[in-house]
């Protein structure tokens, strides 16, 4: 077994390490407090009042009342409650808009819903990955039921204008839902002042566990469950709560929100001097995704040439961790349905590398990537059959 301290972890947008203090906060409700929260008796009554803690936490990171935040067992799970709830709210309301670069979790299961008798319009992006406002709002139709909108995308880390999308969506009557899975614990959000209909979060992004998330639906909104069964969390996701990674997310939130502000502006440095650097010194080197408008930890890089594939086995050698398109999709070498969408060109897409930094970053893991990242992409290039192929530096 490889131990998270013996490698260069360049890769948070996949996951994230636990925090210590989530792990000692967490602990105790896997041994000595195993009590049921919905029990009438003290013992479980003691883990109800953990679950209100942890959902106060998450609400603070939020900017949104602890009442409309609802636990799931995960991002995907979040993100397919508020679309199916939607769809079932109303049953004239059958067509789903989306866009072309969402995660899986959101992609397809839109599908499914297509093939399954629903109506879906998918909107593209531009070059730089930012989204056509006009078009998504000329796909909205009477029988919409629902627009699911990223906020920042997991392979370019480029955010989306939720507040214009909520604005779009509110005027023409229809509800919005954003997947936040990448945005949350990563810049400030409040969504007291939105009008956001339902927003999808994952503990495992925010350095808690993995196997639990948050649903937030505002209280305004109706809202119909998934998950049938007991009434668990005011009725709108049945089963006995994962109460140790409740608890996990709650503090992993509250670490968040404290760490914010000094994170914001020490993770993007890190970022920033890689991405400078990595321009710098290895020729043919491209950014995929607008620079202005991104999530200040992730940087997608094609290094022109290369098959990025192959750059993960060399990387992985020298304990280097990184992804090649998303991890979701790693196993398979198949371009990228992001940078597909944003018509980067398909050896360019082949080529790219996500590298998305996080809080356990130090500067020295920055200095090892840059010894070991120019003489492996030096020698792909020199080892790839064509010859150290380069693309036109216009593209
Ligand atoms: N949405 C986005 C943007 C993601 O990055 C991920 C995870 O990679 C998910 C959804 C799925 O989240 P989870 O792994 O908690 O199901």
């Amino acid at each position: 077994m490889i131990s998270g301290e013996q490698i260069i972890y360049l890769d948070n947008n996949a996951t994230t390490q636990l925090d210590p203090a989530v792990i000692e906060e967490m602990l105790p409700f896997l041994t000595k407090y195993y009590g049921n929260p919905s029990s009438g008796y003290n013992f479980g009554r003691q883990v109800r009042q953990a679950i209100d803690l942890a959902r106060e936490r998450v609400a603070a990171l939020l900017g949104s009342e602890p009442g409309e935040i609802v636990f799931t067992s995960c991002g995907t799970e979040s993100n397919n409650a508020a679309v199916n709830s939607a769809l079932r709210l109303d049953p004239n309301r059958r067509h789903v808009v989306t866009t072309a670069v969402e995660h899986s979790a959101t992609q397809r299961h839109c599908e499914m819903i297509a093939k399954s008798g629903c109506s879906l319009t998918v909107v593209g992006v531009d070059s730089e990955g930012n989204l056509d406002l006009e078009e998504l709002e000329r796909a909205i139709s009477p029988q919409t039921a629902i627009i699911t909108v990223m906020w920042a995308n997991n392979e370019t880390g480029v955010l989306f204008p939720v507040e214009k999308i909520a604005e779009i969506a509110r005027r023409k009557r229809v509800l919005f839902h954003t997947d936040a899975i990448q945005t949350v614990g990563k810049i400030p959000i409040r969504l007291a002042g939105l009008t956001l209909n339902s927003l999808a979060l994952s503990a495992h992004k925010l350095h808690g566990p993995k196997g639990v998330g948050a649903l937030y639906v505002n209280k305004r909104s109706a809202f119909k469950p998934s998950m049938i069964g007991g009434s668990q969390e005011k009725n709108r996701r049945a089963g006995t709560e994962n109460v140790a990674s409740i608890v996990a997310l709650g503090k992993a939130a509250e670490c968040a929100a404290a760490a914010l502000t000094e994170e914001n502006v020490r993770v993007r440095a890190m970022r920033d001097r890689f991405e400078s650097a990595l321009l710098e010194r290895v020729p043919d080197t491209f950014v995929n995704g607008s620079r202005t408008d991104r999530l200040p930890n992730t940087t997608n890089l094609s290094f022109a040439g290369i098959d990025s594939g192959a750059a993960l086995v060399m990387f992985d050698r020298h304990q280097l961790c990184c992804s090649a398109g998303s991890a979701c999709r790693t196993g398979a070498v198949e371009t990228s349905h992001v940078l597909s969408a944003m018509k980067v060109p398909g050896e360019r897409a082949r080529a790219s590398m996500r590298f998305s930094f996080g809080r356990f970053n130090t500067e020295a893991d920055v200095d090892k990537a840059l010894e070991i990242i120019p003489p492996v992409i030096a020698k792909l290039r020199a080892l790839s059959p064509t010859g150290a192929t380069r693309e036109p530096a216009t593209v």
